[in-house]
């Protein structure tokens, strides 16, 4: 752990992490360190990990990245980091990323931006590590952990893997407890792991995962042996290209890596197969109305009485008026209010039952495509990593990089993002592969044979 911790401290200048935890890490290693003496070593024992700071743990500052939760100190600690903890997993600190997790870049952080460890070859500035796990994106890509935890409600584990070169997993719905993770959009969210192997993420998604209780939407299913899957190899798998993800303006770069992706898996023995996703061309409207929906209503308890900040006022409106006008950061508030409208008598026949509606059919063209196929292959982000910094002015730019991956969360299905290639400029780009609802022993068969 110590190399680790002094890991984290020489690359404090990526602004990877907003809370390290040296003395929990410390603590933990030792406790390692005598179950491994002991002969009791547990499944994760000393594996240091980066936590987005969207789990809450318990006694340990998590701010969600906002102005809003500052000094919140959670009671209770998050299923998915107990169950790390549980395998002997040991905590670094607490890895930054957008504010609630709403943003593809980093840059919507109370805490400033992280950067990404990577440069375009022959240029030195700075480039987004992608969001919004970029913080634990970054600090795995940099070798600060070993593995991190992040969460995906649009791409937020997918796209960062892709633009700093590691994998990463956003399992099916309901495969991990949302219990004590910062609801961002409950129909959408999935917390998963990032590492730098296949192998890796499978084994720390088999410690993350399982039934709880405490969220109604946790699935009671056997948690499978995810890295023994990978053994399996890909021979005889059907592996879908779903034509609509041809999308015109798309760099020749990133339908190259395509082509590359499809021709490995062809060499390591499945078989490619054209398939159709009607609906997938409305999936980003369709997600930028149900994600800031569920959030504007999520984000309604952040009142300055319950957690964090208070900006007092003379009435109690007021302070809840002063109080998140202070706390909420510009992006944030742009999705209460777009949540708000859509939600609202009067629109939300057209706006919000109309995207359920959308949703249902994107649902039910990926159960027709499986049919078919055993997993699907596309691109994870229709570009490498941008600079620090652009298209912070056109949130519908923004907004365009999830185009190949929210139709995963809208769906409810399992998404691996594996490292492909280089851009003509040197730096990572990442292949999506999707599949079949509790079948993330497939994706990452899927994932394994092209890394
Ligand atoms: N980039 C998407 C958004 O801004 C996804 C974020 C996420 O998955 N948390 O909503």
């Amino acid at each position: 752990a110590d190399a680790h911790v002094a890991a984290v401290a020489a690359g404090r200048s990526l602004n990877a992490f907003i809370t390290e935890t040296p003395d929990q890490a410390r603590a933990m290693a030792a406790e390692s360190d005598r179950r491994i003496a002991a002969g009791e070593a547990r499944p994760l024992e000393g594996i240091p990990l980066a936590i987005k700071d969207l789990f809450c743990t318990e006694g340990v500052l998590t701010t969600a990245a906002s102005h809003i939760l500052d000094g919140f100190r959670p009671a209770y600690e998050s299923t998915v980091t107990a169950n790390l903890w549980r395998a002997g997993a040991v905590m670094l600190g607490k890895a930054n990323l957008d504010e609630f997790a709403m943003g593809s870049s980093n840059m919507t952080s109370y805490h400033g931006a992280v950067e990404n460890p990577w440069r375009r070859q022959g240029d030195n500035r700075p480039l987004t590590p992608g969001g919004s796990s970029g913080g634990s994106a970054a600090a795995v890509a940099a070798r600060m952990a070993l593995g991190a935890t992040g969460t995906d409600t649009g791409g937020s584990i997918r796209q960062p893997a892709s633009f700093c070169g590691i994998v990463g997993i956003k399992p099916t719905y309901g495969r991990c407890s949302r219990w004590g993770i910062v609801a961002f959009a409950s129909s959408l969210d999935q917390a998963g792991p990032m590492a730098r192997t296949v192998r890796d993420t499978a084994i720390l998604l088999g410690q993350m995962a399982g039934h709880d209780p405490k969220d109604s939407t946790s699935v009671d299913l056997p948690v499978p042996d995810f890295e023994k899957a990978l053994d399996q190899g890909v021979r005889g798998l059907r592996i879908g290209i779903p034509r609509e993800y041809r999308i015109e303006g798309t760099p020749p770069e990133i339908e190259a890596l395509w082509q590359q992706g499809i021709a490995w898996l062809k060499d390591a023995g499945a078989e490619p197969v054209e398939i159709s996703l009607p609906h997938a061309r409305h999936a980003l409207p369709t997600y930028y109305i149900i994600a800031p929906a569920e959030a504007s209503s999520n984000l309604a308890r952040y009142d300055g009485v319950r957690f964090g900040l208070r900006v007092p006022g003379q009435t109690l409106d007021e302070m809840y008026e002063n109080t998140r006008a202070a706390g909420f950061g510009a992006e944030v508030k742009r999705r209460v209010l777009i949540g708000t409208y859509v939600l609202s008598a009067g629109y939300y026949d057209a706006y919000y039952l109309k995207a359920q509606r959308v949703r249902a059919r994107i649902v039910e063209d990926f159960r027709n495509a499986f049919e078919k196929v055993d997993a699907i292959l596309t691109p994870t982000a229709p570009s490498a990593a941008f600079g620090l910094g652009d298209k912070m002015d056109d949130p519908i730019a923004m907004y365009l990089n999830d185009i190949f991956t929210v139709t995963a969360n809208l769906a409810g299905l399992p998404g691996l993002s594996v490292p492909g290639g280089l851009s003509a400029e040197g730096l990572p780009l990442g292949l999506q592969v999707l599949g079949r609802a509790f079948d993330e022993e497939t994706v990452l068969r899927v994932g394994h044979a092209i890394e």
